[in-house]
Formats: structure tokens, sequence, C-alpha cells
């Protein structure tokens, strides 16, 4: 681990700490998450590390370059051409403009559901989330109502107790 100084007070960074979306981060050595105040303690000092985007075996529909996976700060996915970048100064993309925003994945479950009586889906989010649907329920892109059956049962996530690490209370930076 290199040894790297926090730019606000000097003392050293801590490890790098993995959050449940696949992010990295270290903060300062002199900052404590509370877990109960959902409050740094110390110095806030956060630094994002890049998260290396993954090269698939799939080439970009438009131009033909290998597509990227990348996974923004939210736990988002998306599949990006690789000849694809970000001009940060005159903030817009540059290259080929190729995104695909990846999704949650739907299973059918051998259930019933206990509104209606039609199978359940098992709905997966991109971000790991798991919840259980009525297989009749829908959206209505048009009126942006749920149509159907609205039952749904969110289930706990399986993450092996991570820690709280008031992911969702830090500063924000640009999603690519
Ligand atoms: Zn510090
Ligand atoms: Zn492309
Ligand atoms: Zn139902």
């Amino acid at each position: 681990m290199e040894e790297e100084k926090c730019p606000k007070c000097g003392a050293s960074l801590a490890d790098v700490t993995e959050t449940p979306t696949g992010r990295k981060l270290r903060r300062c050595s002199k900052g404590v998450w509370n877990t109960e105040t959902h409050k740094t303690e110390g110095c806030d000092y956060v630094k994002w590390l890049e998260v290396e985007p993954q090269t698939l075996d799939e080439k970009c529909p438009k131009c033909g370059k290998p597509l990227v996976l990348q996974v923004t700060r939210f736990g988002k996915k998306m599949k990006k051409c690789s000849a694809g970048g970000w001009d940060k100064e005159a903030k817009q993309a540059t290259g080929c403009d190729y995104i695909e925003w990846i999704n949650g994945t739907t299973e059918k479950l051998d259930e019933k559901c206990p509104k209606c009586g039609e199978p359940l889906v098992l709905y997966t989010t991109a971000a790991g989330k798991k919840m259980k649907k009525c297989s009749t329920s829908g959206w209505d892109r048009e009126a942006k109502q749920a149509t159907g059956c609205d039952y749904i049962l969110w289930l706990k996530t399986e993450f092996k107790s991570a820690p709280a690490n008031g992911e969702e209370f830090l500063p924000p930076e640009d999603i690519f």
C-alpha cells in the first residue's frame, strides 16, 4: 500500500474499503464513521478510487470496438463503448457515445402471489437488491403508473453483514 497523506490534515490514509456496490475508497485515518449518528467524526476526507472498467467479450453495435462494464458510484452498472470518453473541461462525451444501462434481472419463481394467486417472479436490481413481485405487475410508461397486481416483497440482501459505511452520505462526485 502506497503511503498517502490526507490533503486536509496530513494524517495517513486508512486501508482501502469496498462498498457493498463494489466502489473502493480510502478514508482519512483520523476520520471515523459513526454508524449511530451517520456522521463522520474527525477528519471527513474521503478518496474515491477508480474502479477499473472490465473489458467485455462484446462488441459495440455502433462502432465495433469492445464494450467495457462500468459501475457508477451509486452501484448502477452500464456497458459502454471503449472508444468513448469524457472531456472534463468541455463537459461532453467524446468518441463513441454508445451506453447500455444494465437493469435488473427477473427469474420465475415456483410460488404463487398471496394477493391474486398468479406466479411470483424474483427481481434482482442492478445493485444486487432482490424482491419478489407478482408476474402480473408492470409499468405503464405513458401513464407513469404501475399496472396489474402490486404485491412486492423485498428480500434482505445477502451481503455478509457489510458494515454500514455511510456511502450514501459521502459527497457526490462525477458519475463517470
Ligand atoms: Zn484527514
Ligand atoms: Zn462504439
Ligand atoms: Zn399478484
